[in-house]
């Protein structure tokens, strides 16, 4: 059956934006547990030859920020069960923050191979050297991209499928 890829990252710094980016159309909705931060939705993807399952695993997130870095590892506990490649999401305007670290680790010690993407570079000119400071969470070379502006997208897809 076809790779999984799954998006991991804090609310706000753009998975819904990025998976829409890369679904299109595509789109289905699969829900768990009524009122559990479980449900998750779909898309089938291309990129070259490859085609692939694209995971939003943020699909409700908590406003209260007590729940934030819960709900976090619950997308990434699913992430690490389910895809075959993780995207783990950051935002270069938010800057490296505690709990993509914490979330960070969990992902580096599933040993799945994880994507650092670094989104909202809208800019390259201007927000590329804040990117440098994602190189502290030691999980290798951040991947700038825009997903509202569809920048980086190829480059990023490319980095993925070399993991197919
Ligand atoms: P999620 O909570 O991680 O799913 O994030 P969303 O996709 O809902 O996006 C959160 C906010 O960030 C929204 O206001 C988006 O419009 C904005 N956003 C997403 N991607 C970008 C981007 O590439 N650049 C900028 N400037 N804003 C973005
Ligand atoms: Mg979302």
């Amino acid at each position: 059956s076809k790779p999984i890829v799954a998006i991991v990252g804090r609310p706000n710094v753009g998975k819904s934006t990025l998976f829409n980016a890369l679904a299109g159309e595509k789109i289905s909705i699969v829900k768990d547990t009524p009122g559990v931060t479980r449900d998750r939705i779909y898309a089938d993807v291309s990129w070259l030859d490859y085609n692939f399952t694209l995971i939003d695993t943020g699909g409700i997130e908590p406003d209260s920020s007590d729940m934030i870095l819960k709900s976090m590892r619950e997308q990434a506990q699913i992430a690490i069960d389910t895809a075959d490649v993780i995207i783990f999401l950051t935002d270069v305007r938010q800057g490296l923050l505690d709990a993509d670290a914490k979330v960070c680790d969990m992902l580096r010690r599933s040993g799945k191979p994880v994507l650092l993407v670094v989104n909202k570079v809208d800019n390259f000119d201007k927000f590329l050297m804040d990117t440098y400071e994602f190189y502290n969470l030691g999980i290798g070379d951040p991947i700038p991209v825009s997903a509202a502006s569809k920048l980086g997208l190829g480059d990023m897809l490319d980095e993925v499928v070399k993991h197919f």
